[in-house]
């Protein structure tokens, strides 16, 4: 990424890590398909065994139970489907009947979830951005077996959900829950046992791997319904020739990880000076989930009357980068469904933005940002009308 740039998008993607695009090159030097018998081959398959076993060391699960796809859009395609229509295959007394998911669900749950052959249901958030856990368990004794999709940490607000809890509650109403666990590697520590989900989506390109490869862990493989058939790799239940050094880079950022949690206090730091300092510049900045347990690394926020499209774009001018509420693939901008789901009128949610930190980020680019930011917000005060 250019150096010039203050880049504070890393909930969006990260910046790949050095050790990471080491990794990636030597193992598209190796070459060889993992499922040739040949020793170009075993050579392949020993790069993604040693990637898996990385990753699964770093939600503590075991290897058998990490499939790699092609990041986490499949892997949370994968886990719906899967759970809603092969749960009889795990030979549960009944298969589910419904999917609910979190009304501040990434997208990719949501059109997953939409398309499956199940109803769906939302389950609301408090104003803080949290997942109604007293609403679910009515939602959960109001009709049959459920999937329940919760995500770890919403990718705009940083809000923290109360994962294991609501696993425990879905599991005494016999249904599953899949958890979209994307935001966490890198900021806060992520154990499946834990967690006690069912099954649990990973993106490399969150924790400084590249793009283009991410796993889901499950509990038991017996819960899987391939969506690509044909070949027999990942155990037949992903077929398609393995991105080895996708994967490759990907079990280093894995290992990785764990040393961006270490530093996630300073990373809170920044935060922490970062939103003094906004709600010095724009004493009528409102910044959302505040009141729940965050991400270390994230702040989502707004100023009424600044469009968040006006913010990002003034901000790029001045080598900045940030994200627009949800930031979407078009590039377009369009209004969140996480704010909305929390109860924020949309001519504020409109004028959202998100910054996120990660593990290059200096206390010089919080600056850059704050200097452009307050330059914006000086330009709208000049704009305003002078009261009588
Ligand atoms: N879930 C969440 C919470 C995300 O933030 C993202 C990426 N924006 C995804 C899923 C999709 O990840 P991928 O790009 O690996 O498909």
């Amino acid at each position: 990424m250019d150096n010039r740039l203050a880049y504070l998008d890393y909930n969006a993607t990260t910046p790949v890590k050095p050790d990471v695009l080491a990794r990636v090159a030597e193992a598209l030097v190796i070459g060889g398909n993992p499922s040739s018998v040949h020793q170009a081959g075993r050579l392949a398959r020993a790069v993604v065994d040693q990637a898996r076993d990385a990753v699964a060391d770093l939600v503590g699960a075991s290897p058998e139970q990490v499939l790699f796809t092609s990041g986490a859009t499949e892997a949370n395609t994968l886990a719906i489907r899967s759970l809603a229509a092969g749960a009889a295959r795990a030979q549960r007394v009944c298969a589910a009947t419904r999917i609910l998911i979190s009304a501040v669900e990434h997208d990719s749950v949501v059109g997953a979830a939409y398309a499956a052959d199940l109803p769906v249901e939302e389950i609301p958030v408090t104003a803080a951005g949290v997942v109604d856990l007293a609403a679910l368990e009515r939602m959960l004794g109001a009709g049959g077996p459920a999937v329940v999709v919760l995500m770890l940490a919403n990718n705009e607000t940083g809000v923290i959900q109360p994962v294991a809890a609501a696993a425990a509650l879905v599991h005494s109403f016999g249904g599953w829950l899949h958890c979209d666990a994307v935001q966490g590697p890198g900021r806060v520590a992520v154990d499946f046992e834990a967690l006690a989900v069912d099954t649990l989506t990973l993106s490399s390109h969150k924790m400084g791997g590249p793009q283009g490869v991410g796993a889901l862990v499950v509990r038991h493989l017996a819960l899987v319904s391939p969506q690509f058939v044909g070949g027999g790799q990942e155990r037949g239940l992903r077929a398609g020739t393995e991105n080895v050094a996708g994967i490759a880079g990907f079990g280093v950022a894995a290992h990785l990880s764990a040393n961006d949690v270490a530093r996630s206090n300073e990373i809170n730091e920044l935060r922490r000076d970062l939103e003094v300092e906004l709600q010095k510049i724009a004493p009528d900045v409102r910044i959302f989930g505040t009141s729940a347990e965050r991400l270390p690394n994230t702040s989502c926020f707004a100023v009424a009357g600044v469009a968040a499209e006006t913010q990002v774009i003034a901000l790029d001018l001045a080598d900045v980068a940030v994200s627009a509420g949800a930031a979407c693939s078009s590039g377009k901008v369009r209004t969140s469904r996480a704010l909305r789901a929390m109860g924020v009128p949309e001519d504020t949610a409109s004028c959202a933005i998100r910054v996120s930190l990660g593990w290059n980020t200096r206390r010089a680019d919080i600056e850059r940002f704050l200097g452009a930011w307050s330059e914006l917000m000086d330009r709208r005060r000049r704009r305003e009308p002078k009261a009588a």
